[in-house]
Formats: structure tokens, C-alpha cells, sequence
């Protein structure tokens, strides 16, 4: 480690607290964005099957581990921001996994958007080796991270909670409790169904009022104004998507996988899931039309293919 204390980094380091050592797993879109926030007040080890993210951590400060293992030897609280509940199973369970050398004691704190059945059932598992894990998914985007914006939506018991606060308040001053062990994860997908549907609902009423002579600057405007201003129409529509850009750092693939879960949640527990499911279908035709990794709002050429309009601009960076 840095011992060099005129170097941002080493500080950081020195201002580690609780006397945790923390590692961070999953270094994406997201965990890279939640992992570089957390480094800014505490060393950090991280871990991703992606080389040379693990590189652009190092170079930013962060220990390096060579395993899963190796991580959980030597931290006791680990964050993991992997794409599904799946790959959280595997980075635990898997050949070489954390669980491998977990020591007793350690909290496990899940960022990963998730199955909120998968998150309870691997927080059982683990119990009887006197292993915590929580879930701590978020909801604001890279930008959010970047900012300590980001909601951060827990599920997790009150003393879990109260140990993890401190933790998660160095990524973002939004921090919820929602409930006991899985409810972040509900939350995080009910989240993510009204905002995928909020975003195609705008993409149609675009599409509406530009085929009917409006122009599309004008009417996100007008609709900005009124009452059916909506959150992605003032964050994403007039000052990206009007502008052909459409990387977000969040894919398709991914979307459809929350609006699913929460679709399956609704089967699961009997409310009727009308929206939800017309939703998680209009995004499975996207992906159909331009493959899981294309960015989400790529969702906006689809809906202008299909009413014949040119809501997005020709010119759009659609292939980041
Ligand atoms: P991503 O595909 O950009 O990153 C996933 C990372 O996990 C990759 O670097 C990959 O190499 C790594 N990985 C996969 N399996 C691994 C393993 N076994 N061990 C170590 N590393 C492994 O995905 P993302 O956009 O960062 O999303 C991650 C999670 O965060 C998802 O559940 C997503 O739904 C959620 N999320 C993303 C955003 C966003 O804006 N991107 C916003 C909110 C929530």
C-alpha cells in the first residue's frame, strides 16, 4: 500500500475507517463508478474478470487482487456490482470463489440489480458460517455515482444496517432502509419498471406529437412544462436523446432483466403486472432489433422505425 501521504490516493487511504478492509468486485458501468466514489474515503481492493478495469482502479489507487479468493482473504466487507443475481451465485459459490476464504464476520453487500428470492436464499446459505450479506442496490446512474447522488436502497436487518451506513454514506448522502434481507432488491426493480416505462411512454408521445407537426425540441418543451413532465423527459430527452446521444452506460440486456424480475416478482405474489409486462416485451423487441449490449435509449430508434418519425436525430451515436 501508498504510504506516501502527499499522494490523493495514499490520503485516501489514511482516512480509512472502522479499521475495515474493503473490496470491491464487479468494476462495470456502475461498480467502477460506486467502486471509484468508495475510494475516495477508503482503500479499496478490487477484483473484476476484466483486466484492464482491474488496471484503471490500480492506477487510480486501488489494491489489486489476482482471485476472488484472494479478495476475501484479506477484506471484511465486500461489495459486489455484477450484471445478475446469477453471476453473484457464481463470484460466491464458483470454483475459487469468495466463499472459498470468506472469514467469519464478513458482510457482503450486494449492488448488483437483482432476484430478490436468489439475494435471500444466498443470505441463508451463508448465515451458518457467521457470514452476513445484504442488498444494496442503486438507482441514479454512473453520473449519480459520480456525483454522491445516487440512491442506495437497502434491504437488510436494523443492526446490518446500522453497521453498513457509514459505509454506503462515503458513496452517496441518499441512503434508504427499506425493509429486512431482499427488499432493496424490490424496491431497485420496482424502480426500474416505472422508470423503463415512463421512458417508452415519452418515446410514443414523441412520436405522436412530431408526426402530427411538431417539433420535437418544441414539444419536449411544451410537455416539460406540463403536466406530463416526467423525469427522464427532463433529464434525458431535450438535453440528450433531441441531441442523437444516446450512451447512458446502460444497456438493453440490462433493462429487460429488471423488467422481468419485477414482472416475475408480480406473478410470484399476485399483483397483476399489465404495464410491466407490455413493457418487458416492447424491450425484448428491442433487443431483438439491436442486440442486448446496445445502449438503452436506443429503444427511442426502435419506436421511431415503428411510427415512421425522426424523434432521434440521424446523426445519433446509436453503435456506443
Ligand atoms: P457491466 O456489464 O458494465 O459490468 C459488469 C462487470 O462485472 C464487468 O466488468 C464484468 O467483467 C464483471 N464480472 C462479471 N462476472 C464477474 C465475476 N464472476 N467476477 C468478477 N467480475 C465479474 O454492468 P453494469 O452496467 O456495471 O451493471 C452492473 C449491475 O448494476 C447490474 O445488475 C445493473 O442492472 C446494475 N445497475 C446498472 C446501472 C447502470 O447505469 N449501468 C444503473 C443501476 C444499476
Amino acid at each position: 500500500m501508498n504510504d506516501d501521504v502527499s499522494n490523493p490516493s495514499a490520503q485516501a487511504i489514511q482516512k480509512g475507517v472502522f479499521g475495515m478492509k474493503i473490496g470491491y468486485v464487479g468494476l462495470g458501468s456502475m461498480g467502477g463508478a460506486l467502486a471509484r466514489r468508495l475510494q475516495l474515503a477508503h482503500a479499496v481492493h478490487v477484483y473484476d474478470l476484466d483486466k484492464a478495469a482491474v488496471a484503471r482502479m490500480s492506477e487510480q489507487g486501488a489494491t489489486p487482487c489476482a482471485s476472488l479468493a484472494e479478495l476475501a482473504g484479506r477484506c471484511d466487507v465486500i461489495l459486489l456490482c455484477l450484471p445478475t443475481s446469477d453471476h453473484v451465485r457464481a463470484a460466491i459459490f464458483g470454483d475459487n470463489g469468495l466463499a472459498s476464504s470468506l472469514k467469519r464476520g464478513t458482510l457482503i453487500v450486494d449492488q448488483s440489480t437483482g432476484d430478490p428470492v436468489a439475494t435471500r436464499a444466498m443470505a441463508a446459505e451463508l448465515a451458518p458460517r457467521g457470514i452476513d450479506l445484504i442488498d444494496a442496490p442503486v438507482s441514479g446512474g454512473a453520473q449519480g455515482a459520480a456525483a454522491g447522488t445516487i440512491a442506495i436502497m437497502v434491504g437488510a436487518t436494523a443492526a446490518q444496517f446500522t453497521r453498513v451506513k457509514p459505509l454506503l454514506e462515503a458513496i452517496s448522502a441518499n441512503v434508504f432502509h427499506a425493509g429486512d434481507i431482499g427488499t432493496g432488491q424490490v424496491i431497485k426493480l420496482v424502480n426500474n419498471m416505472l422508470s423503463a416505462a415512463q421512458r417508452l411512454l415519452t418515446f410514443e408521445g414523441m412520436a405522436l406529437a412530431v408526426k402530427n407537426g411538431i417539433d420535437p425540441q418544441r414539444a419536449c418543451e411544451i410537455l416539460v412544462a406540463g403536466g406530463a413532465k416526467n423525469a427522464f423527459m427532463e433529464k434525458f430527452m431535450a438535453p440528450n436523446i433531441l441531441k442523437g446521444k444516446l450512451a447512458s452506460g446502460f444497456t438493453l440486456g440490462l433493462m429487460h432483466k429488471d423488467v422481468r424480475l419485477a414482472c416475475q416478482l408480480g406473478s410470484d405474489s399476485g399483483v397483476p403486472m399489465f404495464f410491466g409486462n407490455l413493457t418487458r416485451e416492447f424491450y425484448q423487441m428491442c433487443i431483438g432489433e439491436r442486440g442486448s449490449e446496445a445502449q438503452v435509449h436506443t429503444a427511442a430508434l426502435v419506436m421511431d422505425r415503428l411510427a415512421g418519425t425522426h424523434v432521434v436525430p440521424s446523426d445519433a451515436d446509436a453503435d456506443m
